[in-house]
């Protein structure tokens, strides 16, 4: 199995999908660098499978023609985005390389409905000069933003030799038996192999930040969401019920007002919703996030941390470094041996995986030992298997949204499980767990895999006009 890093699976992006918005973006990218000192004068770009079935709620075909301008999901200004969009549609002209082609999105951006046999998530772009074929490169989006050239490995770049392997629960707890290290000693170990104490401090603080500045934004926009389906935003009305309508300068001084805020159980289980829900309101307006481990669920990490930060006792940042290391090699064994892709494991790959994550998070920073971490981790999992990607109107909005303040409330359950219990007692482990996930995936049927074809994408009786 090829080595993961926790910034693999935890990335700086744009809403609202991992594998529909942010992987296809990458391939674009990815194309747009291959075609580089090439003569062309057009740009196709097929979309197959689920890509195509949900791809426009999920700004698909917006996502590739950002990618092919070259800009990048983590530095883009998001107020720009749609600006960049109807200017390409209206002028019918797209910059590639600092080369002007003619360039149409309706015509030129072909969705297919069905899928090809290799993903459900498939994509292909041709590059023309003349009539003549110059480069075609087809690409798997493979879940949490990763992609996959076809004929070539996943990380084919990746040369890294670790200290300590991990490829399953089991040997993340014979490590940590073996060293007398906890999980996150152990990752952080890992993590210097991929780079400097410097490079992981920076990079932590900046996935920090950007969570908290998606719960801040989330909690202080209201209207309804892009798409036609008239989703209003909550979040905006429980930040300002809990606080009673004060207002911040910024995300900093909110947090302080936030932990000073009244604790009795009823109002520290709003936050949680208000921040989940921020989170993925952000994501579904195309707002900047952090893909942990995907998009449609990237309201249940920032949730169950700052749930941390504002109502446990914490020692700010190195907390804040161990839970996301504990947690993003969670994360790290589900997309080894499982899947983080909705299109091939339902809504259990998204919304269970990362409750699975903040639940072993969690429960390093409240002082579990390893083996609680994985126990909470596999509680977490254990209730959200066969749970089915079934988006409304294939917009990442219901039951999506809603969906992150469940998992984040269940990440805690399972991490107040497992600090209670006896790890020596379960009779389910983790990596069975995964396993399970991994076989259920495969069994589920197709419909429910981010499809819109069953559940409650199904049985919505007035279908928007997206
Ligand atoms: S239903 Fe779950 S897996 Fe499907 S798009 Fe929504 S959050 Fe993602």
């Amino acid at each position: 199995m090829e080595p993961l890093s926790i910034f693999d699976i935890y990335k700086i992006g744009v809403g609202p999908s991992s594998s529909h918005t942010l992987g296809p973006w990458k391939a674009a990218l990815r194309f747009k660098d291959d075609l580089s000192g090439k003569t062309f004068d057009k740009i196709e770009i097929h979309l197959y499978g689920s890509l195509s079935k949900t791809g426009k709620g999920h700004a698909t075909g917006k996502a590739v023609q950002l990618g092919l301008l070259g800009l990048e999901p983590e530095t883009i200004s998001v107020e720009t985005i749609e600006i960049t969009i109807n200017q390409i549609r209206d002028t019918k002209q797209l910059n590639v390389n600092g080369k002007l082609i003619v360039f149409d999105p309706a015509t030129d951006i072909h969705f297919h409905n069905y899928a090809l046999p290799d993903h459900p998530n498939t994509l292909s772009f041709k590059a023309e000069e003349k009539g003549m074929v110059i480069l075609e490169d087809t690409y798997l989006s493979v879940g949490g933003g990763f992609i996959l050239k076809v004929g070539e490995p996943e990380l084919k770049d990746r040369k890294v030799n670790l200290p300590f392997p991990i490829n399953s629960g089991l040997d993340l707890d014979n490590h940590c038996k073996n060293t007398g290290l906890g999980v996150s000693a152990i990752v952080l170990e890992n993590e210097l192999h991929f780079r400097d104490r410097q490079g992981i401090d920076q990079a932590t603080s900046e996935i920090f930040n950007t969570m908290l500045n998606s719960v801040f934004r989330g909690c202080y926009t209201e209207g309804v969401l892009p798409g036609g389906l008239n989703v209003k935003r909550r979040a905006k009305g429980i930040n300002q019920k809990l606080l009673s309508g004060a207002t911040f300068q910024d995300a900093d001084e909110w947090l302080e007002a936030v932990k000073k805020s009244s604790n009795d159980f009823d109002s520290i289980n709003r936050w949680i919703s208000c921040f989940a829900l921020a989170v993925n309101e952000e994501n579904a307006a195309m707002g900047r996030i952090v893909t942990s481990p995907t998009n449609g669920a990237a309201g249940v990490i920032p949730a169950v941390l700052l749930y941390y930060y504002c109502f446990c006792k914490n020692k700010g940042m190195s907390d804040i470094q161990k839970f996301l290391f504990a947690s993003g090699e969670i994360g790290c064994i589900f997309k080894k041996n499982a899947t983080i892709s909705a299109a091939v494991g339902g809504c259990q790959a998204e919304i269970g995986v990362s409750s699975a994550m903040a639940a072993g998070g969690l429960t390093e920073v409240l002082g579990g030992t390893d083996k609680q971490v994985l126990m909470a981790a596999e509680i977490a999992m254990e209730h959200h298997l066969g749970m089915t990607c079934d988006p409304v109107g294939g917009l990442v909005q219901i039951p999506c949204i809603e969906r992150n303040a469940m998992g984040a409330i269940k990440a805690i359950t399972a991490s107040n499980l497992a600090l209670s219990g006896n790890p020596a007692d379960a009779v389910i482990i983790f990596d069975t767990v995964v396993k399970t996930m991994w076989d259920t995936a495969q069994e589920m049927n197709v419909k429910y895999k981010e499809t819109s074809e069953g559940g409650l994408a199904f049985n919505l009786p007035v279908m928007p006009n997206c």
